[in-house]
């Protein structure tokens, strides 16, 4: 049976209780985050943790939780629900009151509701990247914010499914952004190009270890915008998210991207990624 963490109590799925006039579910009033698991060990947890608290501020929300808390929470769950590579999900949300847009009375208790499950990595996507559709980007201003609120890229994502593409990359007026649910690289002459980390992106936790591995490697970054046309000519094209990690894209609305296969840079990329998970996941 799992385990699930809601509301400060470990507890069997078919018995937990979530109220029907919780803000998340009427508003998406909340925040969350996503941990991966390789081998039963949570990776970069302290960062994913870091974004949740500073989401949280954002929306004024207070987590009713430490870090060093929410850290153990996860670690339970991990250990009691038996993951070997998984994630955990982690939500606060604004508490259970009746429906008023204001923030309701500051004796409402925020909700925190966790859950780890076990899920293998996209070994197909990961080796022989996948096709992307571009769609227009009509989400609010606030996407560095991980909101439960993601109406926007719920429909993108599924206008990239319905175009039997994997993910949709985003852009507005021409400007490429992120994708529904990851961070976009691309590379040109042998020099990576991705957006900044502004109010218009998501600053993913892959994003900043690819950053990382892209200054070790002595490899040129420009954290710049790029329009859609650029995009169409670069070499090579990646996205990077907690699920997908480095996942080469091949295509985009159809036409290859360079050769039409993962690019020589985002293979050692990924390879350098590799090193950071233990060596059983990453097939080494
Ligand atoms: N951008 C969006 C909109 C996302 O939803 C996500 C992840 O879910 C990302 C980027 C990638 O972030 P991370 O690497 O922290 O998973």
């Amino acid at each position: 049976m799992a385990i699930y963490f809601v509301d400060g109590q470990f507890t069997e799925k078919e018995n937990l209780k979530i109220s029907v006039e919780d803000r998340g579910y009427y508003f998406g009033d909340g925040v969350y985050e996503v941990i991966k698991v390789y081998e039963g060990e949570l990776f970069t947890a302290e960062e994913h943790l870091n974004r949740l608290v500073e989401s949280a501020m954002k929306i004024k929300l207070t987590i009713p939780f430490t870090q060093q808390q929410l850290l153990e929470i996860a670690k339970k769950l991990v250990q009691d629900n038996q993951i070997g590579t998984g994630h955990v999900y982690m939500q606060v949300t604004r508490g259970a009151a009746p429906r008023l847009h204001q923030f309701p009375d500051p004796t409402v208790a925020p909700v925190v509701v966790a859950y780890a499950v076990n899920n293998p990595r996209p070994e197909k996507a990961i080796d022989n990247g996948v096709a992307v559709k571009s769609v227009a980007d009509v989400r609010w201003l606030r996407c560095d914010i991980k909101s439960l609120n993601l109406l926007g890229n719920v429909l993108a994502k599924q206008e990239a499914f319905e175009a039997g593409c994997t993910e949709a990359i985003l852009h507005r007026d021409g400007v490429v952004t992120e994708g529904s649910s990851s961070n976009l690289f691309g590379v040109k002459d042998g020099k990576v190009y991705t957006h900044p980390a502004t109010n218009l992106i998501l600053n993913g936790i892959t994003r900043q270890v690819v950053l990382k591995l892209c200054r070790e490697q002595r490899i040129q970054v420009e954290e710049k915008p790029f329009t859609l046309d650029e995009a169409f000519a670069m070499d090579e094209f990646f996205l990077t998210s907690t699920t997908s990690e480095i996942t080469p894209i091949t295509s985009i609305d159809g036409r290859p991207i360079g050769t039409g296969k993962p690019g020589t840079l985002t293979v050692n990329l990924q390879k350098a990624f590799a090193i950071q998970i233990p060596a059983c996941v990453a097939g080494e």
